[in-house]
């Protein structure tokens, strides 16, 4: 019996607490499939180092690793503070956009806090762990009463709920961080705080500008975002069910049902989805995670989603592996009890070839108890296609493109493997079926379906299904 290959993804926020080369290494051996950049957080010059480490690390491992660009987006930041603020309940504080700010005042950008907030708003800082109310708002500075207490650092996120913000959804320091994330070759960009599908086509058309393949992961952390969930997955390669920003925005009570139902979407169109915020936060400064941590994770894995991702607990926190091994151990033993997502196709919405053969593929497989399930894709696309059937047989996704590679680094379930490029559909099999072998994934003598299209390197051609002796 061979070794269960994990199917979720781990996606790890590298910060200061793990972006040493041995950091980064140590986190790949551990599981990492994706290294996000927080563009919200550090210079270019650290995530510039950092991404020629992860890149360093993943040849070391021979496993493609996706590296991700996160935008801030449209977000009131805390400014550069000299200090932590530790702010008491009930007391009193000053927040000012940056130009009116004074000294003691808490700075806040980009500068329009003084002409949005009004008397009785609510300001909540570092994902809604910091509350204030508004007193009083005199020439651009808001005096606040501290309703929650808590310590104010630098570039801590702030969020107004229900007031809207006169910024752009691609700010200038987004411009400036896509720029350089681009020309550090990164492999997918997240912007944060969609608000709707244009602004996901908006940062698209500045990626293709550049010639990029980069892909896009629209953050759903808006009620604008949830509203126009169907046309955004439709613009997006793949979505992030950003929970931090989300349960500010719109109450934590209803982050629950709403990952389930952005989850549900995204697998609908096979986009791959990923979960984040306060998965393991109590790791932060614990080895051990909570048991709500632990079936939070747990939970979000049997929602179906594709990744699970760590933010302070790997960026800042003293137990970056240890977090990372935690989501390893509790993904190998959900994922078994996951079910095959087989879909009867509803005579309304005609199935395309590429679905139909994917739904082939895996009833095969499943017939068969075949050992694995092997998918030449040119873009990708099909191995997605596969995977959002949750099939119980790992996926081995076959391409000769790098940056295809990295791109299913995120798919649930999905190994990508490297071939050199061919235009035979023979041959196509032979060397899916030896980089399968290498994988260790299957041995030789192993069942295996494989899927192919007779006009090879054309995407979206597959329609030929073979059972196979590897
Ligand atoms: P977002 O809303 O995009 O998630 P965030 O402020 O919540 O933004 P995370 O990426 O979730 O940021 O990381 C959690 C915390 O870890 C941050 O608030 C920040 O204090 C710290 N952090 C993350 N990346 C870095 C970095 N590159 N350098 C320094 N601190 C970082
Ligand atoms: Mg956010
Ligand atoms: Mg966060």
């Amino acid at each position: 019996m061979t070794q269960h290959v994990r199917r979720t993804k781990i996606v790890a926020t590298i910060g200061p607490a793990s972006s040493s080369p041995e950091g980064i290494a140590a986190l790949i051996a551990a599981g990492m499939d994706g290294a996000r950049l927080n563009m919200s957080h550090g210079t270019h010059d650290d995530h510039r180092t950092v991404a020629r480490r992860v890149r360093e690390a993943e040849t070391a491992s021979g496993r493609p690793i996706a590296l991700i660009a996160d935008l801030q987006g449209p977000k009131l930041r805390v400014g550069d503070l000299a200090a932590p603020i530790m702010l008491a309940r009930n007391s009193s504080v000053v927040i000012a956009g940056e130009d009116a700010a004074q000294a003691d005042d808490i700075p806040v950008s980009p500068a329009v806090l003084g002409t949005v907030l009004r008397v009785g708003n609510d300001v909540l800082i570092d994902d809604g762990h910091i509350k204030l109310r508004v007193d009083a708002v005199e020439r651009g500075r808001a005096r606040c009463t501290v309703m929650v207490a808590g310590l104010v650092s630098s570039h801590k996120g702030v969020n107004l709920p229900g007031v809207p913000l006169p910024i752009p959804s691609i700010t200038r320091k987004d411009l400036d961080d896509l720029e350089f994330a681009l020309e550090l070759g990164v492999d997918f960009v997240a912007l944060s705080f969609v608000r709707s599908a244009s602004d996901v086509r908006a940062l698209r058309t500045l990626i293709e500008a550049r010639d990029s393949t980069a892909r896009v992961i629209a953050k759903i952390e808006k009620a604008e975002a949830i509203a126009a969930l169907d046309e955004i997955l439709a613009e997006s390669d793949a979505v992030m069910v950003a929970r931090g920003d989300l349960g500010v925005e719109i109450g934590t009570a209803d982050v629950p049902l709403l990952q389930k139902k952005i989850i549900i979407r995204a697998l609908e169109r096979g986009r791959p989805v990923i979960t984040a915020t306060q998965m393991l936060e109590s790791m932060i400064h614990q080895t051990e995670p909570t048991r709500a941590e632990a079936s939070d994770v747990a939970n979000a894995i049997l929602d179906g989603t594709s990744a699970i991702m760590l933010s302070g607990e790997t960026a800042v926190g003293e137990y970056p592996v240890e977090a990372i091994e935690v989501m390893n151990r509790i993904a190998c033993a959900v994922e078994p009890s996951l079910n095959y997502r087989h879909e009867i196709p509803h005579a309304a919405d005609a199935p395309t070839i590429g679905q139909a053969m994917s739904n082939a593929a895996c009833d095969i497989a499943e017939a068969l108890e075949a050992t694995a399930i092997l998918v030449p894709t040119f873009t990708g696309r099909t191995a997605s296609g596969v995977a959002r059937l949750r099939p119980r047989r790992p996926i081995i996704a076959i391409t000769h493109q790098a940056h295809s590679l990295r791109h299913m680094a995120l798919e649930w379930g999905v190994t990508p493997v490297e071939i050199a490029e061919t235009d035979d559909v023979e041959d196509l099999w032979d060397r899916a079926l030896a980089a399968a072998r290498a994988s260790g994934i299957i041995n030789a003598g192993d069942r295996v379906v494989i899927t192919a299209g007779t006009a090879v390197n054309i995407p979206g051609s597959t329609n030929v299904i073979k059972v196979d002796i590897a």
